[in-house]
Order: C-alpha cells, then structure tokens, then sequence
C-alpha cells in the first residue's frame, strides 16, 4: 500500500490523481487539501477517507468540518495546515499539484521530512530550484517529474548515463494562439485564450500556454530536474502534443516518449515509478495520425519564453521575478483588468527594475514574491 497526500486536490492535476488512486486499490489517501472549494472537498474526503484535510482559508476549513462532522477526519488550515499535510508521518508520497509559490514552503518542508514529491508544482522548482534540488539530494529523496514534457525527459533518461546527454528538446504544443503575429495578438480575449487545442487543465496554466510563459517555465524546470546548462535545452514546437519530449545523446541517439495527450500517464508513472501500471485510454493511432510536424518556436510573438531564458541567466532571484510578474499578471488578465500583450510587459517591467540577489533565501524569495506583486500592480494602476 503505498499512501499519498496532495495538495490541490481539487483541480486538473489533483482530480486526476484521484482518478488513478481510485483506479488502484494499492494506493491510499491518508491527506487532501484545496484553496476554497469546500464542497468538492466533502465529496473527495466521503470517497477517499484522509486522515487530515486542509482548506486554505479559515471560513472554507469551517464550513468542511461541519460538513464532516460525521467522519474521524481532522481539518486544518492556512500555511499551517499545508505543512501539517505535507509533512503527515502516515505519508510516503506529496503531490504537489498545487498551483503557484504557495507550494514552495511545504514541498521543502516534505524534503525535510523525507517525503518523496510528485511535482506538477513547477513553479516552486523555478523560483526556489536552488534549495530544493540539493536538500532532496541531501535527504535522498526523489523528485519524480509529473509535468509531462519532464515525464518523458524522465522516461527517456531510463537506464542511460546523464553524462552522455547532448540535450533536451522539450515540446511545446505552441498553445491557442500560434502562428499568429504580434499584431494579430493585439485584441485576443480571455475566452480566446482559455480554448487550448490539446490539454484541458487549470486556469492559470492555460494562460500560460497562450502565452507560452509555461514553455519558459518549463525550460528553467528541467534545468533543475536534470542538471542541464540552459543551452542544452531547445525548444520544439509540436503542435499535436504526441512526442512528449525527447533526449539527444553524444552519438546523435534520440530518445523519446510518446502517447496520447493524457496527464493521467505521467501522473501514474510518477506515484509507481519505476513500475509501469496498466491504464485504459485512447491509444496514438499512427494511421490515423499520418503525420506530426515540427516548427521553431516564434520568440518575437511569445516574448514570455524569451524572457524565460533571460531570467535563467540572470539566475538568483531573476526567475522569481519572472514567475511573480506572470502569476500576479495572469490573474489581472482573467480578471479582465488588462490585455494579454501586458501580461509579457509586465513581466519585462518588473524583470527591469529588478537587482538580483545571487542565492536566495526562502524568505528573500517570499520578499521578491512581494515586491513584484506590488510593482506589478503599480504598474497597471498606472496605464
Ligand atoms: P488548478 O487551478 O486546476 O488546481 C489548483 C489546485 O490548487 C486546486 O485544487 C486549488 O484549490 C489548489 N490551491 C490553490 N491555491 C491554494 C492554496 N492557497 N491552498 C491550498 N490549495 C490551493 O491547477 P492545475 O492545472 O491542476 O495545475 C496545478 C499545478 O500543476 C500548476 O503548477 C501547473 O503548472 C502544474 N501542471 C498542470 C498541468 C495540467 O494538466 N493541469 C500539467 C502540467 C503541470
Ligand atoms: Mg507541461
């Protein structure tokens, strides 16, 4: 029996999580928690019986333990609560599918507790990729990718010497909105940026991929998964998501992972991880397929991947900057306080003013957080 906690339970990745615990009697829910939906949360903690389930607000927590008066289950939350559960002694997996920086102190705190973490969390692993890397090295704890283009990265490294990697060509699907000029960008609206043609996730991400801030995202965590240097990585975009990432080595070897565009593989690979479990779906139909295509991603149009890769540079608290720009400007964007060019903008705004501190802190990081939610802010206040 293998037992589980995740934080954000409730959403794209954590939903589909729950689909595989519930597809495989060996796997146990001992911990749930979720920002605000409370009665998601009920139906989860009457189906998969937590030991602790945590909200993040002190309302949502009270509401949910009148709501499960009836079960031996103990709510929690706040920042308190998620430490509670990614700590939990009973837990020998976190997955962190939890949606922005909030997940950075309870997946250290997980590391420190000997916890092996299913990251979909990336944000966590770009901002503060120089403290969790050595400390899951020092405590000997896996880090097991979740986000598929770093699954199959993952998959592709099975069995062969990291040494001899020559570099990694992460996929990108290119989003809704490639192909098109900066121009024709100019006026795109928020239901426009929330159709992508090939994954249904959470909000955020999905701006993400419009914007292709995700693929910059992603660039800086596979930095940190596999120890690549930054020019090591290259870009491809492919629209029909079907390769989902690949490894060249130094004989020109390319190796590959490849299926259907479906999250719940590469969850499922991480929580049995180095087993390979059964799962039902659609499989890739190369006849019906007949052709997949490959195109160099357009950086004058997506200038968030570009300001990904300077970041990365830049190093420190660059990439924190970048993230907190994007995070704070993403949720102005769905709020419909400004366009989607700004969201780039605004990264770029914040990346400028910004003065790198070389290593930072937990704290430092949290500091940085703030100050360019505040710039940001500023900012649009301002126009
Ligand atoms: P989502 O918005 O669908 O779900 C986010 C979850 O986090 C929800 O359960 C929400 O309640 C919870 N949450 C948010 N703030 C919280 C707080 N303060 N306290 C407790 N819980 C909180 O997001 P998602 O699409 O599932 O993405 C989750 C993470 O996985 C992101 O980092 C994303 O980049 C990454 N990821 C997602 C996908 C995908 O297919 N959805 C793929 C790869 C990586
Ligand atoms: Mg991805």
């Amino acid at each position: 029996m293998k037992k589980i906690a995740i934080l954000g339970s409730t959403g794209s990745i954590g939903t589909q999580t729950l689909e595989i615990v519930g597809a495989n009697p060996d796997l146990q829910v001992v911990a749930l928690a979720a920002n605000s939906s409370v009665e998601k949360m009920e139906a989860q903690a009457r189906t998969f019986s937590p030991m602790v389930v945590g909200m993040w607000t002190e309302e949502a927590a009270k509401d949910l333990r009148e709501r499960l008066a009836d079960l031996p289950v103990r709510v929690v939350c706040g920042m308190e609560g998620l430490l509670e559960i990614a700590t939990l002694p009973q837990a020998e997996v976190l997955v962190t599918a939890i949606v922005g920086m909030i997940g950075i102190k309870p997946t250290i705190a997980a590391i420190q507790a000997g916890k092996a973490i299913a990251l979909a969390n990336k944000e966590t692993l770009v901002t503060a990729g120089h403290l969790i890397i050595p400390l899951a090295k020092e405590r000997g704890v896996s880090i097991l990718p979740v986000d598929s283009e770093h699954s199959a990265i993952f998959q592709s490294l099975n069995g062969e010497n990291p040494d001899r990697i020559s570099k990694i060509l992460l996929t990108a699907s290119g989003g809704p909105f490639r192909g098109k000029t900066r121009q024709e960008l100019e006026e795109v609206r928020v239901e426009d940026a929330l159709k992508h043609p090939n994954w249904s996730m959470g909000k955020k991400i999905t701006i993400d991929s419009a914007t292709m801030v995700n693929k910059g995202l992603e660039v800086m965590e596979a930095k940190w998964l596999f120890g690549v240097d930054l020019p090591q990585i290259q870009v491809v975009v492919h629209p029909q998501s079907i390769i989902h990432s690949m490894v060249e080595y130094v004989d020109g070897a390319i190796m590959a992972q490849l299926g259907m565009p479906d999250m719940k593989l590469p969850i499922q690979y991480a929580l049995f991880y180095p087993d390979r479990r059964p799962m039902m779906g659609k499989r890739v139909d190369f006849f019906s397929l007949k052709q997949i295509t490959f195109e160099e991603p357009d950086l004058e149009a997506f200038p968030g991947l570009r300001l990904a890769y300077r970041a990365m540079e830049a190093g420190g608290s660059m990439p924190t900057v970048y993230n907190a720009a994007n995070e704070r400007a993403v949720s102005l964007f769905l709020n419909g306080r400004i366009r989607y060019l700004q969201i780039a903008e605004l990264i770029e705004a914040a990346m400028d003013r910004h003065q790198v501190i070389v290593h930072p802190s937990v704290e430092e990081i949290l500091m940085v957080q703030q100050w360019t939610e505040e710039l940001t802010d500023k900012e649009v206040l301002q126009c």
